[in-house]
C-alpha cells in the first residue's frame, strides 16, 4: 500500500474522469457496477473501457466479480491519486519525495509546493492490517461496510487538520496546516527529530517542564492530546547567541485528541503525563519531586474551549463519535501500543519506526517525483486537466 506516484503523470483526462466516477459510485456501492462507472464518467465514444483497463493495470481500481454483477472498487492507491491530484490543482503539492515515517495507521512523506518549499504529506490509512491487531482486523475485513476504511481515514484526516488549525491559531507549537483532502493532510515540515531519537540533553528539566506545561495548557483550552509521547513530540535543537542550546518541542499527530468533557478525560490526561515522566526517567534518568500535574487542577480555569470550536467547524460531534467508536473497536491506539510492546520486550533502542525514519532522513539524495504529466507540464497545466 506504499504510495507510488510514478504513474500519475501518465494518466489522461479520461482516466481521471473514470477514477473519479468510481469514487463517486463507491459511495453507494461496495462494488461499483461497470455500467454505473460509464454513466457517471459519461465519456464520448468507447473511452471508458480503455480508461478502466489503464487505471486497473496500475492498481487504482480493482476488478471484483460479485455474485450478481461485475464491477470495480476503488483501492487505497486510487484514493491516494485522487487526493494528490486535488492537492496539485490547489497548488499545495507539486512533487512528492521520500517517505519519512510509517505508522500503523498512516504514511508520512516529504513533498514540495510549486515554490519548492518542503512540506509533509500525511496519508491516513485506517483499516491497514497491522500485525498487532490482526485478529481485530480479520473480523473487521469480514464485516467491512462499503467504503468504511475510506470514510474513517477521511474522518481522521479531517479531525487532525481541524485541530491543527485551531491549535496553531492559539499559538501552540504544532506544524502549519496547509491543506486537507480526502484521507490526506499537508503541513509544514518540522526540521526536527522525534524526542525518541534524542539520547542526551544537557539539562532535561527545562524540556520536561515545558512538555508538562503544554499538557496543562492544552487542558485549559479544552483538550487532551491522548497520544502525547516521544514519537509525537519533535524536538529541535536551537543555538542561542551565547552558544547555549535550547530544545524546542513541536507537537504532532492529533487523530486521538479528546475533549476535557470526555467521560475518560482524566484517564487520558494522566496517561499523557505518565508517558512523559516514564520517558524522562528511562532515557535521561530524570525524575521530578513535584507531583502532578493533575486533571482537576488543570481544568479549573478554562481559557477557551477548542474542543467545542472544532465541533462547530468541519468536524462535527457525530463524526467525532464515529471515529472514536471505530478506533476503539479496531484497536487503534496510536503509538501507545508500540511503547507498551517495547516495554514488554525490555528493548531500549531500535524498533521498526526508528529504522524507517533514520533511513529516510539519512538519505543524501531525496527522490523527488514530479506529479506533472510530463516534465514540461506546469502545475497549472495539470490543473486544467481535471474536468469533473
Ligand atoms: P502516526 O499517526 O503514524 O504516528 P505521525 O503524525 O505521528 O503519524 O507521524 C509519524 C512520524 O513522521 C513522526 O514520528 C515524525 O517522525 C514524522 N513526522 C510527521 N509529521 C511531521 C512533520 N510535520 N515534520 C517532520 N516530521 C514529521
Ligand atoms: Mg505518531
Amino acid at each position: 500500500m506504499k504510495l507510488n506516484v510514478k504513474n500519475i503523470r501518465y494518466l489522461g483526462p479520461d482516466d481521471w474522469r473514470v477514477l473519479t466516477a468510481t469514487e463517486m459510485g463507491s459511495r453507494n456501492h461496495e462494488v461499483v457496477p461497470t455500467p454505473l462507472i460509464s454513466q457517471i464518467a459519461s465519456l464520448r465514444g468507447g473511452g471508458v473501457q480503455k480508461s478502466i483497463s489503464n487505471i486497473a493495470k496500475i492498481g487504482l481500481i480493482a476488478k471484483v466479480k460479485n455474485a450478481k454483477y461485475d464491477g470495480y472498487r476503488l483501492t487505497y492507491g486510487g484514493l491516494d491519486y485522487l487526493a494528490l491530484h486535488t492537492h496539485t490543482k490547489a497548488s499545495t503539492v507539486y512533487s512528492v519525495g521520500n517517505q519519512i515515517g510509517v505508522g500503523k495507521e498512516s504514511d508520512i512523506l516529504v513533498c514540495a509546493s510549486d515554490t519548492g518549499k518542503q512540506l509533509v504529506l500525511k496519508i491516513h490509512r485506517l483499516g491497514r492490517i497491522s500485525f498487532r491487531t490482526v485478529k481485530a482486523n480479520r473480523d473487521y475485513l469480514r464485516n467491512r461496510q462499503s467504503g468504511s476504511w475510506m470514510y474513517m481515514s477521511r474522518l481522521a484526516a479531517l479531525k487532525e487538520f481541524e485541530f491543527m488549525k485551531a491549535l496553531r491559531r492559539e499559538g501552540f507549537p504544532v506544524p502549519e496546516p496547509i491543506g486537507q483532502n480526502r484521507h490526506t493532510i499537508v503541513m509544514s515540515l518540522v526540521d526536527a527529530f522525534p524526542m525518541r531519537q534524542i539520547s542526551k540533553v544537557g539539562d532535561p528539566s527545562a524540556l520536561y517542564a515545558e512538555l508538562l506545561a503544554l499538557i496543562v495548557r492544552l487542558a485549559r483550552y479544552g483538550l487532551i492530546h491522548g497520544d502525547f509521547n516521544e514519537f509525537n513530540i519533535l524536538v529541535e535543537e536551537k543555538h542561542e547567541d551565547d552558544d547555549k542550546i535550547i530544545l524546542v518541542p513541536t507537537i504532532i499527530d492529533f487523530p486521538q485528541m479528546v475533549s476535557i468533557s470526555h467521560p475518560n478525560a482524566e484517564y487520558y490526561f494522566d496517561r499523557d503525563v505518565a508517558c512523559i515522566k516514564r520517558f524522562f526517567d528511562r532515557r535521561f534518568g530524570f525524575t521530578s519531586d513535584e507531583p502532578g500535574p493533575f486533571f482537576k487542577e488543570s481544568t479549573k480555569t478554562v481559557l477557551k474551549r477548542l474542543d467545542v470550536e472544532v465541533e462547530a467547524s468541519g468536524f462535527s460531534k457525530k463524526m467525532a463519535k464515529e471515529l472514536d467508536t471505530y478506533m476503539k473497536e479496531h484497536g487503534v491506539d496510536g503509538d501507545a501500543g508500540a511503547i507498551e510492546q517495547e516495554d514488554e520486550s525490555e528493548e531500549e533502542d531500535g524498533g521498526e519506526q526508528d529504522a524507517v525514519e533514520n533511513d529516510a532522513l539519512d538519505a543524501d539524495e531525496p527522490i523527488i517525483e514530479d506529479l506533472a504529466t510530463d516534465t514540461q507540464t506546469t502545475p497549472s497545466a495539470l490543473a486544467s486537466q481535471m474536468t469533473i
